[in-house]
């Protein structure tokens, strides 16, 4: 079987500020639409013959061919022979399209995608697709004082979900709330960046649900950078100084100096008393006991009153403020405009959402989380949850163990715990195992993946070691 070959353009063109591509019709077969092409003609090169197709078929001459854009099209003619098309990008400058009459019956100049829609056959669009792709990567475009390369003038992205919320306070605590004051972006985008850097390798990542999701797995963070949101924070300023350690942020605090500080303090009411964690000496374990609560909320209330009562009286002296705030509480509600981008703030959920850390700081990421980030990209949000809020990952040791743990192999899993140093004993109360942070923390991941340790009861290294460990 013989090899037809033939070349071929994507022409383009700037029309009223948006890129057209130019689709012409045969005349042969009506109502088929394709782009410009034709035959290699003897001693031709497929440049050369691109070109004289060109000229011959719609009268464009002088046009620019984009180097590095090549473009192969492979199909079986109903004669069985194959054919190859090579198609290049080239820039149709200004001159007026004429027509080869008996090749062609029409022709129209249409912006991306709707040309691709107009083609009888899908490659055609394909190669349209690629090339604007390829100008989108800039090879080769935009032209000076273009908007936009993909046919369309550039639009503010935005995310309507969060419009609806803007400037509207989401209550956190018993006085203190997030209102989003402005944003930048949206998950659209995340992937209109991604697509850049990928150039030609978007073809396999096509979907922006699945492009972002791969992003967010495989930690291909810029994208994310691309977008940017803007806060109104009211938080206690223990919450707030931790807040404040996300040194990512751009933050601009309200003044105690300047003005006269926020007369709210958060209060604990009684049955929100936390226990000292026995495990974790940063964490709280359980309640304390209701009526404890009660006096501990009384003499919070009392404190909180005497301090701001103190803070006025040296107002109301002439001391300065600056000196006039050294004694009011941690309570004491501070409020901020606070500006961070997408990445660096899922890095602060991951810390500050997680169990690890402090209640009420705690509470501020989950509102940020669930009612702001999930409104304004909810599919890197929901690829965040999945692959870090949800996620959990294993160190070289728990992979092993859960390999021979999932085998059944809970002697294998004994020799790797044994290996690791986890199976200490107490050297007061022989039988007990030690205490072991790593341990403990990978007895939980187990515990949670179905796989017991078989060292023991999954107790956090405080039960009774089954037989075998030394
Ligand atoms: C549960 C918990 C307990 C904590 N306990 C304590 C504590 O006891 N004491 C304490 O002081 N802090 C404590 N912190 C605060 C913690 O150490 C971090 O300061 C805080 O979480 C901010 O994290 P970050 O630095 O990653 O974030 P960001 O400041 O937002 O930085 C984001 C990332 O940017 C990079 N980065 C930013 N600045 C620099 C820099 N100067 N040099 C190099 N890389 C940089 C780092 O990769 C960093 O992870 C605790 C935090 C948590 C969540």
């Amino acid at each position: 079987m013989a090899q037809v070959t033939a070349s071929g353009a994507a022409l383009f063109r700037w029309i009223d500020g948006a890129l057209h591509f130019l689709a012409v019709e045969s005349r042969l077969h009506r109502g088929y639409w394709g782009l410009v092409k034709g035959r290699l003609e003897a001693g031709e090169t497929v440049p050369q013959a691109a070109r004289r197709e060109i000229a011959e078929e719609v009268g464009l001459r002088g046009v620019s061919f984009l180097p590095g854009f090549r473009e192969e099209v492979r199909y079986r003619l109903p004669s069985g022979d194959d054919k190859l098309v090579i198609y290049f990008l080239a820039a149709a400058g200004a001159g007026e399209v004429r027509l080869q009459a008996e090749e062609l019956a029409d022709y129209r100049w249409l912006p991306f995608p709707e040309v691709c829609e107009l083609f009888t056959f899908p490659e055609a669009g394909r190669v349209v697709e690629r090339a604007v792709r390829f100008l989108e990567a800039g090879r080769g475009g935009p032209p000076a004082g273009r908007e936009s390369i993909a046919g369309h003038a550039l639009r503010r992205p935005h995310a309507a979900a969060l419009d609806e919320i803007l400037g509207r306070r989401l209550d956190v605590l018993d006085d203190g709330f997030v209102r989003v004051v402005d944003y930048l972006g949206n998950d659209a985008a995340i992937v209109q960046a991604a697509r850049v850097s990928y150039g030609e390798g978007t073809r396999r990542v096509s979907d922006d649900r699945g492009l972002i999701r791969y992003l967010m797995r495989h930690r291909h963070t810029t994208p994310f950078e691309m977008c940017e949101l803007k806060l109104h924070v009211r938080a206690p300023m223990d919450a707030w100084r931790q807040w404040i350690r996300h040194r990512t942020a751009s933050v601009n605090e309200v003044s105690t100096r300047y003005s006269i500080a926020i007369d709210a303090a958060q209060a604990t009411p009684p049955a929100e008393w936390r226990t000292q964690a026995a495990g974790n000496r940063q964490g709280s374990g359980g309640l304390v006991d209701r009526s404890v609560g009660e006096r501990l909320s009384a003499a919070e209330a009392d404190l909180q009153r005497q301090a701001r009562q103190v803070y006025q009286e040296r107002l109301d002296a002439g001391v300065a403020r600056e000196q006039a705030r050294k004694d009011l509480p941690l309570s004491t509600y501070t409020e901020a405009y606070w500006k961070i981008d997408l990445h660096n703030l899922l890095h602060f959920l991951a810390l500050r959402m997680d169990d690890h850390a402090q209640l009420e700081i705690r509470r501020y990421a989950r509102v940020i989380g669930t009612e702001v980030v999930a409104r304004w990209c909810p599919l890197a949000w929901e690829a965040f949850c999945d692959y870090r809020l949800r996620a959990t990952s294993l160190s070289r040791i728990e992979t092993e163990l859960v390999a021979a743990l999932a085998a059944g192999d809970a002697e294998a899993g004994m020799s790797i715990a044994r290996a690791a140093g986890w199976l200490a004993q107490r050297t007061a109360e022989p039988g007990r195992l030690a205490r072991n942070r790593e341990r403990a923390e990978a007895e939980a991941r187990l515990l949670a993946l179905g796989l017991p340790a078989p060292w023991g009861d999954g107790s956090g290294g405080k039960g009774r070691p089954a037989a075998g460990v030394d």
